[in-house]
């Protein structure tokens, strides 16, 4: 017997470990497992020469309840030898998540990389893909994904560092519906008068690109450069780096663990809705209190349809204050100006389908200019902290223009 790969960090959240579900297989050659945090995948088994996986449909009755698309499990090599093996991951999108699942993140230790795109196989009829994995020849773990995934508890181990950062200012804005604290981490000017950027993670637990992309900002913030110096001296700015922790340590692709999809449910908070759920009502109240000028929210992407990092914009026209809606403008072109950078969709009033969000009640509500930046999780870990820190700086700089 195997005890799976839930200890793999010790401080790894137990839950999915402790639910007694159906994670974990071994045979004389592997360990395959999804018991850890972030873990997604259950009924791991031998197939034909290779293993498999069927990844767990979302909870709830939203438009994503029952698919599922999101995958992180891990493999250790038991023969001591360097050993190659196929893995099968059954989804469940109509085929979209076989004819879309061209890029895949592997995790060995702290470093990142990505398989070869010749080593993964769609199978559109069954939505599977195949991978073909290299295992390390000793114990050290394979972790796969479709995300840069990113554990709740590693956020924690690491805001508990920031804690004694002379100029990072930390506080907790909530709890969770599970009582997992979130956090908000301030940088730059505490007066009152401080012009105020608020970045944050999406509450779609797969996109843990905006936990690392938040982390990255927080670092580039705190250092030498001349422009994060000047930034701290004009700004505050707000990090808040997990917006849906539950649903990240219970390895969900959008939802909330009652089976609710949190991202379109911003107006819910904005309306002071009794239905809205905490983790929300802490956010928008962040939001309310600190009136940003300028609102972040980092996203993630696999889907091999879109070319790279995507912006996905709300309508300038829809602030009343010509001003801003020029440094709407002009921030539009510095961040479409950036590598690997499109033009993804528009929302405003009568078009596009995120008038429910946070970002959107933050423009109509508050005046705020806000943009989700869509990573592609195709392009590397360090690539895409630096992108997310050229977005920072160039939008700020485009204030003094
Ligand atoms: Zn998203």
């Amino acid at each position: 017997m195997d005890d799976g790969l839930s200890y793999w960090q010790l401080g790894w959240d137990q839950t999915r470990a402790r639910r007694g579900n159906d994670y974990v297989f071994c045979d004389d050659r592997v360990t395959l497992a999804t018991d850890f945090e972030c873990g997604n995948g259950v009924g791991p088994r031998r197939e034909d020469d290779g293993y498999a996986l069927d990844l767990e449909p979302e909870p709830g009755e939203h438009h994503f309840s029952g698919k599922s698309y999101y995958f992180c499990c891990g493999l250790r090599n038991r023969t001591g030898r360097p050993l190659t093996t196929s893995l099968r991951l059954y989804g469940n999108m109509n085929g979209q998540f076989a004819e879309g699942t061209r890029s895949v993140v592997l995790r060995v230790g702290d470093g990142w990389d990505h398989l070869p795109p010749e080593r993964i196989r769609p199978r559109i009829g069954v939505d599977a893909v195949e991978l073909m994995l290299d295992l390390p020849v000793d114990e050290t773990p394979l972790f796969v994904s479709n995300f840069y995934w990113h554990p709740y508890s590693d956020l924690e181990a690491w805001v508990q560092r920031c804690r004694d950062h002379p100029l990072a200012r930390l506080a907790v804005l909530g709890k969770s519906v599970e009582g997992r604290l979130l956090y908000r981490l301030d940088i730059g000017r505490e007066d009152s008068d401080a012009p105020v950027v608020i970045v944050s993670q999406t509450p779609q637990p797969s996109e843990g690109i905006g936990t690392h992309v938040c982390r990255a900002l927080v670092d580039y913030l705190v250092g030498d450069d001349p422009t994060a110096v000047a930034i701290r001296a004009a700004q505050r700015i707000i990090v808040i780096p997990t917006t849906n922790p539950d649903g990240t340590v219970l390895g969900l692709g959008v939802s909330h663990p009652s089976g609710r999809f949190p991202f379109f449910e911003g107006y819910l908070a904005a309306n002071s809705d009794a239905a809205a759920l905490v983790e929300m009502r802490a956010v928008w109240e962040v939001l309310v209190a600190e009136r940003p000028w300028w609102f972040i929210e980092w996203h993630g992407n696999n889907w091999a349809r879109r070319p790279g990092h995507m912006l996905l914009r709300y309508r300038p026209e829809l602030l009343a204050n010509a001003g801003r809606r020029n440094l709407w403008q002009r921030i539009d072109d510095v961040l479409l100006a950036l590598p690997d950078t499109y033009h993804g969709n528009w929302t405003g009033h009568q078009e596009g389908i995120y008038q429910s969000t946070i970002g959107f009640q933050a423009v109509t509500r508050l005046g705020t200019i806000a943009h989700m930046v869509k990573h592609h999780d195709k392009h590397g870990l360090d690539d895409i902290r630096r992108h997310a820190v050229e977005c920072l700086r160039r939008g700020i700089q485009s204030l003094q223009r």
